[in-house]
């Protein structure tokens, strides 16, 4: 039994050559709350990779965050391009955030405003597949638009037939059949390169009485122990309560209603058609607030630094977690660089990732790792969310529970 784990493709870090990047991939753009030009860099990751290894498609790319010298907004800058947000999210999943938030609280909250009531027309901006309206009440006109093609194709004819109304097109320019009574943005605007001009685009598709309803995360709520923190890779910019209410009253709605969602970072305000004003200032106070925010997330990484710093050494590793984390753990942790000749497997449930590589590393089966020697070999889990259901499941593996190493003392689960 000793030697069976070495028929597995161990491999070592960086092992791959083939990955690179492409100027198609990003572009500049002013500050996309204030328009201004002026920004400070707040942090750069020179050469991050976007999920598994490629030498035909280019998969990495300089990420770069930065805070804007007039208004304070915090956002990407290069953005993604079109075509880069297809190569580089290509293996993400689904493009906006539908997995986000709690689809039965936000029809929950929707119906106590009577945002639902009978012969409403509803229209879901950044729709996905239409699953968000096909939760809602057909005594509504549900109406859908989105940006992917496939999923608006996969919506037409899973919904379709029962009366869901989907739409593919750029959400600064198509064509809604009638004014909408009630608009919804459930974490959509992040993602969203020009989000001044989507804003103008539904005002100039809604009747004096539209409601919009817009939820983003906040910087405010920004604080956690995840070592992917609040400034996430997939979001193009990162709100603060202040930036987004100035890019409300920039593109002309006016807010009837904020709320704080009590149990994960969502921001969920309620607006209406006003007017549009460039009045109103930045609020200097998001300085500070991104200072407060970089000040934990460093603390976070040295104490996950410590803790990889406490494991016993051992030749080879098992990386569980082959998403955006793993890319995580490699840019700002020690864990790949403490020994360059430790060889690695990565393994991950979801089937789409098995058989491709990262940074060199096979991508495999989580049942490979019953066949592991776990003499000299520690299992890492790199995963937030998921840490203790990938605990149980290596166990359930036969693994020892001596060599299942977590990064975090604590997780909180949304
Ligand atoms: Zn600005």
């Amino acid at each position: 039994m000793k030697n069976k784990s070495l028929n597995l493709p161990w491999a070592k870090i960086n092992s791959f050559t083939g990955n690179h990047t492409s100027p198609a991939l990003t572009t500049y753009r002013p500050c996309p709350i204030c328009g201004g030009l002026h920004s400070r860099t707040l942090l750069v990751f020179d050469d991050f990779q976007f999920y598994s290894d490629s030498a035909e498609q280019p998969k990495r790319t300089q990420i770069r965050e930065v805070q804007c010298q007039s208004c304070h907004a915090v956002y990407l800058n290069p953005c993604y391009t079109n075509t880069g947000f297809d190569y580089l999210f290509a293996e993400a999943g689904q493009s906006y955030g539908s997995t986000d938030g709690r689809p039965q609280e936000q029809i929950d909250w929707m119906v106590t405003r009577g945002l639902l009531d009978d012969d409403k027309v509803f229209l879901d901006a950044g729709c996905y597949d239409g699953r968000f309206l096909s939760g809602l009440p057909k005594s509504i006109r549900r109406i859908g638009v989105d940006i992917d093609a496939p999923a608006i194709t996969r919506g037409q004819e899973r919904y379709g037939s029962d009366g869901v109304e989907l739409i593919h097109g750029a959400f600064e320019t198509f064509q809604c059949p009638v004014a909408p009574d009630v608009i919804s943005m459930f974490h959509v605007l992040e993602h969203l390169a020009n989000p001044v001009e989507v804003l103008c685009h539904l005002r100039s598709i809604s009747h004096d009485e539209t409601r919009l309803i817009v939820e983003v995360p906040i910087l405010e709520y920004g604080k956690n122990n995840d070592i992917n923190g609040f400034l996430s890779a997939q979001h193009m910019t990162h709100f603060s309560a202040h930036s987004l209410g100035k890019l409300m009253a920039r593109t002309g709605w006016e807010i009837l209603e904020r709320q704080q969602m009590p149990d994960y970072n969502g921001h969920r305000i309620l607006v209406k058609p006003g007017e549009s004003s460039d009045k109103v200032m930045g609020d200097v106070s998001d300085r500070t607030r991104v200072s407060e925010y970089f000040e934990n997330w460093y603390r976070n990484q040295a104490e996950v630094a410590r803790k990889i710093e406490s494991w016993p050494r051992a030749s080879r590793i098992v990386i569980w977690g082959g998403g955006m984390h793993s890319e995580f753990l490699y840019q700002v942790t020690p864990l790949f660089q403490q020994d360059l000749q430790c060889e690695y497997i990565v393994v991950d449930s979801d089937p789409l990732k098995q058989g491709k590589s990262w940074r060199g590393l096979p991508i495999l089966n989580p049942d490979v790792i019953q066949d592991v020697d776990w003499d000299d070999c520690l299992l890492v889990i790199s995963s937030y969310g998921g840490q203790e259901a990938i605990a149980r499941a290596a166990v359930n593996l036969n693994v020892p529970d001596s060599v299942i190493s977590r990064l975090y003392d604590f997780v909180k689960v949304y």
